[in-house]
């Protein structure tokens, strides 16, 4: 039987370079999208076309019912979900003491809170079967702070916290929780940052580029296959070795 991956903020980006890759990889691919509805849908059209089985499902992850909901569609039509990625994210650029109040709950809201009710409502199937795979999308800046970038370095600070926490509180029951934590990789995520930035940003870069969404997509299929069953509560950082 196919195993099941659900992977949130799979419209665009890393998300969408993930869905193929694992379905590819032979799994069947729930594709969660918040506000991109026509681009998941043609993502799923692309797939079930190449003879692939994914689905697409709507839940703006800060949402906790909306979440709940969408894990119940999943597991009507796939039963179970066996490898769940915590990918959806948003940023926000800004001096610290630019931030309004909603700025800064608006980022932990679907960069945080967005894990939690997830893994919430992923788990009691996962702790029921003694087995499962977890990975949360973190960020160098979660390791090492962004200047202008503090409600995001802080909320991916925290994806690493929880990860941690998870991996000790669930291992006994099989269950393996990892977080990648990629460097500037080309979505529209950073397409708000001027050439120079980028160009300087590659250039301080040992591998002398940015990243592609399908080298995270790839460290993700990594911690999500049997390779790495003796590896959780590790933070993974495909960055062309900008931090080292
Ligand atoms: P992206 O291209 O901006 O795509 C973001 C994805 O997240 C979209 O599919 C979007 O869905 C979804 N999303 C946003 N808010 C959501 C919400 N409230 N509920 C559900 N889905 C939501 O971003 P990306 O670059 O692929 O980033 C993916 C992850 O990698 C994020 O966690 C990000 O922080 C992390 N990351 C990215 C970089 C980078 O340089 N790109 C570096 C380090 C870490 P809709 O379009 O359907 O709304």
């Amino acid at each position: 039987m196919k195993q099941t991956v659900l992977i949130t903020g799979a419209s665009r980006g890393i998300g969408r370079a993930s869905a193929r890759l694992f379905a590819q990889a032979g799994y069947q691919v729930a594709i969660n999208y918040h506000k991109s509805k026509q681009a998941a849908f043609d993502l799923v059209q692309e797939l079930t076309a190449q003879g692939y089985t994914a689905m697409a499902v709507q839940a703006d992850v800060s949402k906790r019912s909306e979440v709940f909901e969408m894990v119940d569609k999943v597991l009507l039509s796939y039963k179970q979900i066996d490898i769940l990625i915590c990918n959806a994210g948003i940023a926000n650029y800004g001096l610290f003491t630019d931030f309004t109040e909603e700025d800064w709950h608006s980022i932990f809201a679907v960069n945080v809170d967005g894990i939690f009710h997830t893994c919430q409502a992923v788990l009691p199937g996962m702790i029921h079967r003694k087995s499962g795979k977890i990975i949360t999308a973190s960020s160098i800046w979660g390791i090492s702070g962004a200047s202008c970038e503090a409600a995001y370095s802080a909320s991916k600070a925290a994806v690493i916290g929880m990860t941690q926490a998870l991996a000790k509180e669930l291992g006994p029951s099989g269950i393996c929780v990892n977080c990648v934590a990629p460097g500037a990789t080309q979505t529209d995520m950073i397409a708000g940052f001027d050439a120079e930035s980028l160009e300087a940003f590659r250039l301080d870069t040992p591998l002398e580029r940015m990243g592609k969404p399908e080298d995270i997509a790839q460290t993700y299929l990594f911690l999500a296959s049997p390779a790495a069953d003796f590896i959780t509560g590790q933070v993974l950082s495909p960055n062309g070795g900008y931090l080292i």
